[in-house]
């Protein structure tokens, strides 16, 4: 492996700071489940979770490595309003109504993280104060819009448009003549939030397995025969499975490996710093993110670092330094950090859907083999309210589901030989329409 992909693993802020750490078994066994997870991600347990709640227990999670190996262990922990894009994309598919549910049920996610942190008395650091960030008057315009709809979705939490010199209030940055300080929205330890919803999972009756790959998937005849996975020391036999492996599913399954494509975030956490200087940066001690195509987007932690992320603007590469990279675009926001050490950096894959949309649903031909992928570059809060559609779904069924499922996914041919070309032509075709959809 070359050195720039190696970088993408080093050490995160995550597991350097993780309040649990479980450890689960390796699967040495051949179990039979009512329904079998790929993937110990916040996909794999917060739908088998949700399923539990439902009285549906007898599940096995399946992960090739530890829980939270994937984005779930490395993003940048940012707990937003919505699926992070415009939901309008969709509208042709859904309609006007079906647009309208899709906008009620995407800003659902907070209060699910929120309800499930204090349901199971997890500790994830979550704190409260989101802000999304505009550079000049077009982005403004959207804004305005952005805050109207916020309010009238979510009447019970702060949320107000600040402009010029009132920007100042919720962050110390020149950078910005706008923003919305959503005081419902707000930062999580995603890896924390992860392994406390596992335990949460374990009690009800949940297995999980780690260090267990999924090398095999044999369907029976029929669309509801019964599945059969294997990894290289056990099986697992279930009448449903749920393939949830996002940017790491690896063709494991061609029908729906083909309905996605990889880019690559990059994250760093500077060195704690001092309350000063965290007062001066945030004074809501909050999670920020542009409305550029193409984000930024940080937050403060618990330990008074800054974490900051973002992913190339145009040209799909991954840089050679990840600590010069990032820090360079965070001093274009805060210059006065210039001193500041950069203490970790690290990086991932994003699994994207052409019209950037989540995507659940089954296999062609089988009512029982699930999915859900392609949350295109957010996850955290989207995949808490899509798999609770999805688990729906998986049990009894919902209009929602049913919406949401039938949204067409588009095939990405040549998505491994082409993927640079492609990533940067469709990066370089999302900035443009940003300057028709108030984004830039
Ligand atoms: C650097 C970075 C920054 C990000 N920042 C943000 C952010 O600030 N806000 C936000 O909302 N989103 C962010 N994201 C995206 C978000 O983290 C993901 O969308 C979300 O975590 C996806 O969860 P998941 O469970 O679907 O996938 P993952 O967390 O990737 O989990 C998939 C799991 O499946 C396992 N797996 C794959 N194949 C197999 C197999 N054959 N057998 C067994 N297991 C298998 C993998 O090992 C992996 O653990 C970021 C992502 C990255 C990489």
């Amino acid at each position: 492996m070359d050195q720039s992909l190696r970088q993408l693993d080093a050490l995160n802020y995550y597991t350097a700071t993780r309040k649990y750490d479980p450890s689960f078994p390796r699967l040495e066994a051949d179990l039979d489940a009512d329904v079998v997870v790929i993937g110990g991600g916040f996909s794999g347990i917060n739908t088998s979770l949700e399923l539990a709640e439902r009285g549906i227990t007898n599940i096995v999670v399946l992960e090739s490595r530890y829980l939270g190996y994937g984005g779930t262990g490395r993003n940048g922990g940012q707990v937003m309003a919505g699926i992070g894009h415009d939901l309008e994309l969709i509208k042709r598919h859904v309609g006007t109504a079906g647009l309208e549910t899709m906008f009620k049920i995407a800003n659902l996610g907070a209060g699910i993280i929120k309800a499930r942190i204090e349901k199971y008395g997890i500790d994830a650091d979550f704190r409260h104060g989101y802000g999304y960030m505009g550079f000049n008057r077009r982005q403004e315009k959207t804004l305005r819009a952005w805050c109207a709809e916020f309010k009238a979705i979510d009447p019970d939490n702060q949320i107000d448009l600040l402009v010029g010199a009132e920007v100042r209030q919720m962050i110390g940055s020149d950078a910005y003549s706008c923003g919305i300080r959503h005081m419902g929205g707000g930062h999580v330890h995603s890896l924390n939030l992860l392994c406390g919803e596992a335990l949460a999972l374990q009690s009800l009756g949940g297995r999980i397995f780690e260090n267990s790959q999924v090398i095999a998937v044999e369907y029976g005849r029929g669309s509801d025969a019964a599945v059969v996975v294997r990894t290289s020391q056990g099986s697992v036999r279930a009448r449903k499975i749920l393939f949830a492996c996002n940017a790491f599913l690896d063709g494991l399954e061609p029908a729906i490996d083909r309905k996605t494509i990889n880019t690559y975030a990059f994250q760093m956490a500077t060195e704690p710093l001092s309350d000063e200087l965290i007062l001066r940066i945030s004074p809501i001690r909050g999670a920020y993110s542009d409305i550029r195509p193409m984000i930024d987007y940080y937050r403060v932690t618990n330990e008074n670092r800054l974490l900051f992320g973002a992913s190339t603007d145009y040209i799909e590469y991954i840089p050679g330094d990840l600590k010069a990279w990032n820090r360079a675009r965070m001093l274009k926001i805060f210059p006065y950090l210039d001193k500041v050490k950069i203490d970790m950096a690290w990086g991932g894959p994003l699994c994207c859907s052409a019209n950037l949309f989540p995507q659940i649903g089954t296999l062609p031909g089988r009512d029982n083999a699930f999915f859900v992928q392609g949350y295109s570059g957010f996850g955290v809060t989207p995949s808490h309210i899509v798999c609770k559609v999805l688990a729906e779904g998986m049990s009894e069924g919902s209009a929602r589901y049913e919406l949401m499922s039938s949204i067409p996914h588009m095939n990405i041919f040549g998505k491994n030989a082409l993927r640079r070309p492609m990533m940067s032509a469709g990066k370089t075709f999302h900035q443009l329409s940003g300057y028709f959809n108030g984004r830039r």
